[in-house]
């Protein structure tokens, strides 16, 4: 199933792969994790360098995120610089949140891609 299909048939609601990742219930290797998110690559990578920045919290999309939300948001994006440059991207890199049917979201819960090295295009597909 191509990423567009999996986004319009992807069901918002309920628990995902990400919270059994969160859980330990799925063997995963963590680039980093702290009580607010986890940090994870990408298992269809779209560049040679590819991770998800996911909260523990389970905020189905950004639509949904409200002010209670808003020191959770701040510290996915302070996490996904600080990995980034870990990871060696210090030519630059692409941050997405893909939100709902029309942002090609697959996976309702929350979370930060983070791309690089490699050249990005604009503007994406
Ligand atoms: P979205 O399409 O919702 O913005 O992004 C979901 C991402 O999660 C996709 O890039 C997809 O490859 C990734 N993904 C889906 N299932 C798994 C999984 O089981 N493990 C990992 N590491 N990534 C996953």
């Amino acid at each position: 199933m191509s990423e567009t299909e999996k986004a319009r048939t992807a069901t918002p609601g309920g628990d995902t792969i990400f919270g059994k990742i969160i859980r330990g219930e799925v063997p995963t290797t963590f680039l980093y994790k702290d009580d607010v998110c986890v940090v994870f690559n990408d298992i269809s990578a779209q560049a040679p360098v590819h991770f998800l920045v996911v909260p523990v919290k389970p905020i189905e999309r950004l639509a949904v995120a409200d002010q209670a939300d808003e020191k959770i948001l701040g510290h996915l994006l302070l996490v996904a610089k600080k990995i980034a440059a870990e990871q060696g991207l210090s030519d630059g890199y692409r941050v997405v949140i893909n939100d709902g049917e029309n942002g090609g979201q697959s996976v309702y819960h929350l979370h930060v891609h983070v791309l690089g090295k490699r050249q990005m295009e604009w503007p994406p597909g």
